[in-house]
């Protein structure tokens, strides 16, 4: 008798996990706790801007192969953006300032040589330190291997380590972000190509995963959270969705691409980061379309990253603990100056804005919380983890999410596989 996956999480990891197995014939039940798929990367219908927002802005860049493979394969590759040739423009609102960070075509960045392809005020030498990256090890944290100091970490590192690990960028792991490095900048320009989702996160990753699960016999259930397992022996035997149970088979398997603290609440003797760290987004509706970059990085204000899309301008700050619990307000007056400086909008007036927190956005990336990280397989058989937290090697992001799912979604497979029915 073939198996079925029941997939408990329909974030990205879990969508990934799905595509995976429907693809490949497997009979797959998403289980998703709220009346709607994507978890932490979603859009929704925002009443008092009347439009449709992301929760947050995501960064995603050409080298995040496993991304992009996802797109092509639910088919919403043609949704997005790819801003190439690479080209990442950063202001400093301490002396107006502006730059471009243009990766070189190649590996090896021999246009550094010359001041003017450098961030402003950096040596070649401070270049040079950093490379000190790529032999990070496990128990270091970004300021064991790279100087903080001067004006790259200011200028460069210091924004582009928080935005990826959304830590203290001192604090944070130096391995996720050498893993980064190495898929990215340390691959040249086509790799380090910014990717814009205009119709918005959902219309691209979310709205067709889900759309492609269920044009192959998946089923989605929303508002069907898991509330309690039972094991026999090594094994899950059945899942408890409030008053509705579901007693498993032989063949049967489970991935849990919930986050890290209901995992480890739902299934005994999984260990996991249990240290979080928020995000703050701010949606101004600026109602005329300004002729600015879709992406702009900010350096010496409150707001780290501006992205514009349509007429919405949205702020990102990450690892915010002291502004995610400030009103709502006291923190869109202070994104809306940074947007006015960056973007010289000095006499328009703030217009609607939405602020969006989400104290939980990912754990927090420290050598001592990734060293918590656990492997997709578990002690019980028929039972594998998907989701950023785990063992993916990067940061929590987007990639590592959906490289989680169909790291869980391969390892169910040969044991479904191995346990007959399915070819
Ligand atoms: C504001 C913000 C900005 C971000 N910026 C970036 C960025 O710039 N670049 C980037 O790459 N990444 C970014 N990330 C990180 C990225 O969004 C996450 O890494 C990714 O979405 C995590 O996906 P996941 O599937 O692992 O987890 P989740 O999205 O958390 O999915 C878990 C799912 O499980 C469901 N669930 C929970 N409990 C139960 C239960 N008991 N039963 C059933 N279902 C349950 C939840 O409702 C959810 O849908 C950002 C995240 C946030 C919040």
């Amino acid at each position: 008798m073939s198996g079925r996956a029941h997939i408990i999480g329909a974030g990205l990891a879990g969508l990934s996990a799905a595509v995976q197995l429907v693809g490949h014939g497997i009979s797959v039940i998403v289980h998703e706790a709220a009346g709607y798929a994507g978890g932490r990367c979603r859009s929704f219908f925002d009443h008092k801007l009347e439009c449709e927002i992301d929760n947050g802005n995501h960064l995603v860049l050409s080298g995040n192969h496993a991304t992009r493979d996802f797109l092509r394969l639910i088919g919403a590759d043609n949704t997005i953006d790819v801003h190439s040739p690479a080209d990442i423009p950063f202001v400093d609102l301490a002396d107006g300032t502006r730059w471009s960070v243009r990766p070189d075509k190649g590996r090896i960045p021999w246009s550094l040589m010359s001041s003017r392809n450098r961030v402003p005020g950096a040596s070649l030498s401070d270049y040079l330190q950093s490379c000190r990256i790529m032999w990070a090890k496990d128990n270091q944290s970004v300021k064991d291997v790279i100087s903080t100091g001067g004006v790259l970490w200011r200028r460069f590192w210091a924004p582009v380590i928080v935005a990826v690990t959304n830590t203290d960028p001192a604090a944070a792991g130096a391995v996720p972000m050498r893993q980064v490095f190495a898929e990215t900048f340390a691959k040249g320009e086509a790799a380090c190509r910014p990717v814009f989702f205009p119709q918005g996160l959902g219309r691209s990753l979310v709205l067709p995963a889900v759309d492609f699960v269920t044009a192959m016999s998946g089923e989605l259930r929303f508002n069907h959270r898991l509330t309690g397992v039972h094991k026999i022996n090594d094994k899950v035997a059945a899942l408890e969705f409030g008053k509705d149970r579901i007693d498993l088979s032989e063949n049967d398997c489970v991935i849990s691409a919930v986050p890290a603290a209901v995992a480890q609440k739902m299934f005994d003797g999984i260990d996991g980061p249990n240290a979080f760290s928020p995000i703050v987004n701010g949606h101004f509706r600026v109602n005329q379309v300004f002729n600015v970059l879709p992406l702009l990085g900010v350096v010496g204000g409150t707001a780290e990253w501006l992205f514009s899309r349509g007429d919405v301008v949205s702020v990102t700050a990450s690892a915010a603990t002291s502004l995610v619990n400030l009103p709502s307000a006291t923190v869109a007056v202070r994104f809306w100056r940074d947007i006015q400086a960056a973007y010289g909008l000095v006499d328009v007036p703030m217009p609607s804005f939405r602020i969006v927190k989400e104290k939980r956005a990912t754990f927090l990336q420290t050598p001592d919380q990734l060293s918590r990280r656990p492997d997709r397989r578990t002690q019980w058989h028929n039972l594998y983890l998907a989701g950023d937290w785990t063992d993916t090697g990067l940061p929590a992001t987007i990639e590592g999410s959906i490289r989680s799912g169909a790291s869980a979604a391969s390892a169910a497979l040969v044991k479904m596989n191995k346990m007959g029915g399915n070819t």
